[in-house]
């Protein structure tokens, strides 16, 4: 059967205003409970740890200390697994945690105890639920470094269990030749099967104010995608129910493949 990860980034779990955006959460967990229940095998990449942990304690805006934001995606992540069992659970489906670091790239044994326990979960029909383990790789938040960001994350992921596609969830349409929010006359890319210097300056820095990737990381977790011989859509997760329009072969987004 078809399997799938979908990847979801901070802009479609967090309003800007910085509170949890739960009918996107809602309608995340009626469309991948939906695909499961058609025999797709599912899996879910999440940020929105730091997000949901900064809105639970009020704040505006992400410490600098990497402790406290270590200590605020401990505290996010729990209360962001508490609100995904509770939504999908209401669509009857089951969902599990499974927190990740750089182990599974460096350590074979590692990376095999995931696998198999990501293969369980799908074989009881539960839907892993993916994040960083933010309390063991800082790097995660640290914006020097290039390792680690969910996009990523996302194309490992892919790769670690053969999924047949990547659905990538952003604040934005798809990939287009320059930042739409600065250059209007913009235009999506419908297809892209190689992923080249000049798309990558296309890309430019990062993005929205709570994630860290930006359209530049994106574009590597594509690169990842494509030299694996897989495929990624990158599409618009402000409405998540987007995913069935995908999954159902709609052409959305941008394809790389
Ligand atoms: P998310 O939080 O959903 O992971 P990001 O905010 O990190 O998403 O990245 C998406 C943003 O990347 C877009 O909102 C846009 O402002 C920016 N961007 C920069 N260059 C491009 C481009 N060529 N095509 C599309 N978006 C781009």
């Amino acid at each position: 059967s078809q399997r799938i990860v979908v990847k979801i980034g901070t802009s479609s779990l967090i309003y800007a205003n910085g509170s949890v955006n739960l009918a996107s959460i809602d309608q995340l967990a009626f469309s991948l409970s939906a695909l499961q229940k058609e025999g797709k095998e599912v899996i879910l990449v999440t940020s929105g740890a730091i997000g949901v942990g900064l809105d639970k304690l009020n704040l505006k805006k992400r410490p600098t200390s990497i402790p406290e934001q270590q200590a605020i995606a401990a505290l996010g992540q729990a209360t962001l697994m508490n609100i995904y069992s509770q939504r999908f659970s209401s669509y009857n489906q089951e969902t599990a945690q499974v927190l990740l670091t750089r182990d599974i790239i460096d350590y074979p044994v590692s990376r095999e105890n995931v696998t198999n326990t990501i293969e369980q979960l799908i074989k009881m029909d539960i839907i892993p639920i993916i994040n960083e383990n933010d309390t063991v790789s800082v790097e995660e938040m640290d914006h020097q470094t290039k390792f680690g960001d969910n996009d990523k994350l996302s194309a490992i992921v892919a790769g670690l269990t053969n999924a047949d596609l990547l659905i990538m969830l952003s604040d934005i349409d798809g990939f287009y030749s320059a930042n739409p929010l600065e250059n209007p006359d913009a235009k999506l890319y419908r297809q892209v099967q190689e992923i080249n210097d000049d798309l990558m300056e296309r890309a430019g820095a990062a993005g929205s104010r709570f994630g860290t990737g930006g359209m530049a990381s994106k574009l590597k977790a594509a690169k990842l995608i494509l030299e694996n011989n897989q495929s990624m859509i990158l599409a618009n997760g402000s409405d998540p129910r987007i995913i069935l329009d995908i999954v159902a072969g709609e052409e959305i987004g941008t394809l790389f493949s």
